[in-house]
């Protein structure tokens, strides 16, 4: 393949307008560029696509994408043109005419992405034509259709081998967001691409408030959440057609744009609640899980499912398909022990081993619903990633349950696992802890061992607790081997030797609960410290609106909510200062920009405002980007380690940098790094030293408060200060 030397980051403002790469996107992109096969994992809104679309753009040639849904590729290709872009796709919704003019622009060597079904491509003229065009790589969206092990298994992936043989030798990239080592192992083989570079992330969603709710009041519930969430874009999912209809119908009363989407509704009906969804004349979409998949839109600010689901895999994918613009959105769930008593039922028809397979992911669910542990971490467990702590962003971190400290507990449930050989599962261990009887105890004897009936002052349920909150811990791990069974990890093993106390968090009690207190509950996240202006964000959103619908793009093509957010933060009214904001490039200022600045201008002038770009004008050009640099990614919460490293620069000049921007009056909100660097008491003697404080000299506070502080700390809590109280 023949790539153009080009300056990546460049690239990426110029065509995307995106400031910097995240993650790992541009290892990716240049492992693409030097010609070898590519293998990523990573979670959904990590921002996959770009990883073949920017290479695709600086090559010679067109690159072949492979994707699965009909409706993902339009999406995409709108987007991409919206950039100006020329991306094009073909599957069987295009007419005769229509199909000549996408072979033409590919042969002539003008198209740079061509999306493709897998149908369409194995169709003969279509590989014939290929065969004589210029391609430079093939992409593999959504590559885990292609495995049985998967859960969305699609036949038609398995003819992707073929496809690759007649095409001839070219690198390959295969993507996925849901891949047990299993499945990735499946992909792999089938591709023929064992020795590809695999790249894979953490599947943490740090923008993603998890809750769950017991059901009670809920529609109530909703219906006041909805309310205080205005023009923001949700899906509520619901099991059954009925419920769908049932919800929607309540929301519609209520006066909520919202519409309903299953199968049992006519397919143009659906097609038409879809774009209304997509193109925001419609807030929420209710529906059931048939819908979503192959949504790309990436400002969906809530995801609430109004029924009990079925596995954590269906629900992490599901709360998935919000915030993937990176800002924050809340993944809400109503939680009822009954529902899950309805769900069985569904099974009685499968097999033994698929209903007991079903009724262990149950067991798993309900199990989340009702700990009283970081939601985070006990999803991420499941899927395998161990995190050493709480994540701050989750309604179990927000309100916790009554705590627990202990290690005598612990001791006695890891010396039971050891003590039965490691073979069984929870609920055995903790019969033996309780000195119950079952089969297997009296075959084996097990009421001989000295732990037998240790924990009998305990509940069962209490046992079964601590034993799921051990597995997260990573005390305890599962034996791949033996279905259902626990054993001690590396970690355990050493617990025995040098053990400590371990605070754990009671369950949930959901059956006391009135509806009463329920109604009266707020749910969801409280978003408050963001530094933009939400009348002129309202504005700028019912501009897009317009523009969207005048242009026939969705209106995240046009601007993306966080580019809107910031532009009501620093309010740009030159062409200039319009290409500087996040995810606006030149080509979208020439396009859109001008009724944007108008407003804004309007805006500003009407009420007074003083803006960034007046404040920044007496010092030099690239000191203002910097700072509206700064302000960007701390409204995304970016470690400011990570900030430092993108700018070359210390922590010091970082501080520096903050405190300017704080002192000309834009607050910043850094409560979720200091969370992380400084403890909650030491953070809350400072606060309390400036508050009283005669000056905010950091000099004599580091004086007045004794050399226990550091200068960095005392620094990070005088911009919360000022933030929060001076400005
Ligand atoms: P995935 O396919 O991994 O689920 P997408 O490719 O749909 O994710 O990207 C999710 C969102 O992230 C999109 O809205 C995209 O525009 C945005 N995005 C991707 N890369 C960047 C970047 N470098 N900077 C800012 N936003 C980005
Ligand atoms: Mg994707």
């Amino acid at each position: 393949m023949l790539a153009v030397e080009v300056n990546l980051r460049k690239k990426l403002k110029e065509i995307f307008g995106y400031q910097s790469f995240r993650g790992i996107q541009e290892d990716i992109i240049q492992n693409i560029l030097a010609g070898n096969d590519s293998f990523v994992l990573m979670p959904t809104g990590a921002g996959k696509s770009l990883c073949y679309q920017l290479p695709a753009i600086v090559s010679e040639g067109t690159a072949i994408v492979i994707s699965p849904l009909i409706a993902l590729m339009k999406n995409q290709v709108d987007q991409l043109n919206a950039l100006g872009v020329n991306a094009q796709f073909l599957n069987s919704t295009l007419s005769k005419a229509e199909m000549t003019k996408v072979r033409k622009s590919v042969l002539a060597g003008e198209t740079k992405l061509l999306y493709v079904a897998p149908e369409s491509l194995t169709k003969e003229n279509n590989l014939e034509f290929l065969q004589k065009a210029n391609l430079s790589f093939l992409a593999i969206d959504e590559a885990h259709c292609i495995s049985e092990w998967g859960h969305d298994f699609r036949p038609e992936y398995r003819r992707i081998r073929y496809i690759m043989e007649i095409l001839g030798e070219m690198p390959i990239i295969a993507l996925t967001a849901t891949a047990t080592p299993k499945v990735q192992l499946d992909i792999q083989k089938n591709l023929m691409i064992e020795h590809a570079t695999v790249f894979s992330t953490s599947f943490n969603r740090p923008n993603l408030y998890y809750e769950v709710r017991p059901k009670a009041a809920v529609k109530k519930q909703i219906v006041k959440y909805i309310k205080s969430r205005k023009n923001e874009s949700g899906i509520i999912y619901c099991l059954s057609r009925k419920k769908v209809e049932e919800v929607y119908e309540f929301l519609k009363v209520n006066d909520i744009k919202a519409l309903p989407y299953h199968a049992g509704l006519d397919s143009q009906v659906r097609m038409q609640n879809q774009d209304a969804f997509l193109s925001e004349e419609a807030d929420v979409i209710v529906a059931t899980i048939a819908f979503g998949m192959g949504i790309d839109k990436p400002d969906v600010r809530f995801v609430i499912h109004y029924d009990t689901p079925k596995s954590l895999e269906g629900y992490y994918q599901e709360t998935g398909r919000s915030g993937r613009d990176g800002l924050e959105a809340d993944c809400i769930m109503f939680y009822s022990p009954h529902d899950l008593v309805k769900l069985e039922k569904f099974n009685k028809d499968k097999s033994v081993t698929e209903r007991d397979n079903a009724r262990h992911l149950l067991q798993e669910m309900s199990a989340y619903a009702t700990s009283g542990m970081c939601r985070r971490r006990i999803l991420l467990s499941y899927f395998g990633e161990t995190v050493d702590k709480d994540c701050g962003f989750c309604n179990n971190c927000k309100v916790p349950t009554e705590k627990f400290t202990t290690k005598e507990q612990v001791l006695w449930v890891l010396e039971a696992v050891m003590k039965t050989e490691q073979r069984f599962g929870i609920n055995h261990i903790v019969d033996v802890l309780r000195g119950e009887r079952n089969g297997y105890i009296n075959t084996y004897e097990q009421d001989k061992l000295d732990i037998y009936g240790k924990g009998k002052e305990f509940t069962g349920a209490h046992w079964t607790s601590v034993m799921r909150q051990m597995m997260v811990y990573n005390l305890l791990e599962k034996d791949a081997e033996v279905f259902g069974a626990v054993r001690l990890s590396p970690k355990g093993l050493d617990y025995v030797q040098d053990p400590y106390a371990l605070t754990f968090s009671k369950d949930h009690d959901y059956e006391n609960l009135t509806e009463q207190d329920e109604e009266d509950k707020d749910i969801g996240s409280t978003r408050d410290g963001q530094a933009f202006d939400k009348v002129l964000l309202d504005m700028l959103k019912e501009l897009r609106r317009k523009t969207a619908k005048q242009t026939g793009y969705p209106p995240y093509a046009i601007f993306q909510e966080f580019s809107l957010e910031e532009m009501a933060t620093t309010y740009p009214t030159t062409e200039e200062e319009l290409a500087q904001i996040n995810g606006v490039g030149p080509g979208k200022v020439k396009r859109y920009g001008m009724p944007f600045i108008e407003l804004i201008k309007k805006y500003v002038k009407e009420n007074d405002i003083e803006t960034v770009w007046d404040v920044v004008v007496k010092s030099t050009a690239s000191k203002s980007k910097l700072k509206i640099f700064v302000i960007q990614q701390i409204d995304r919460k970016v470690d400011l380690e990570d900030i430092c490293e993108v700018k070359n620069m210390s922590i010091s000049e970082l501080l520096d940098t903050i405190e300017s921007i704080c002192y000309s009056g834009t607050r910043l909100n850094l409560d979720y790094y200091i969370e992380q660097v400084i403890d909650e008491d030491r953070q809350q003697e400072i606060y309390e030293y400036f508050m009283t404080a005669e000056s905010d000299n950091i000099q004599v506070a580091l004086v007045d408060l004794g050399d226990d502080y550091s200068e960095e700390e005392l620094r990070l809590m005088r911009i919360k200060f000022l933030s929060e109280i001076a400005n």
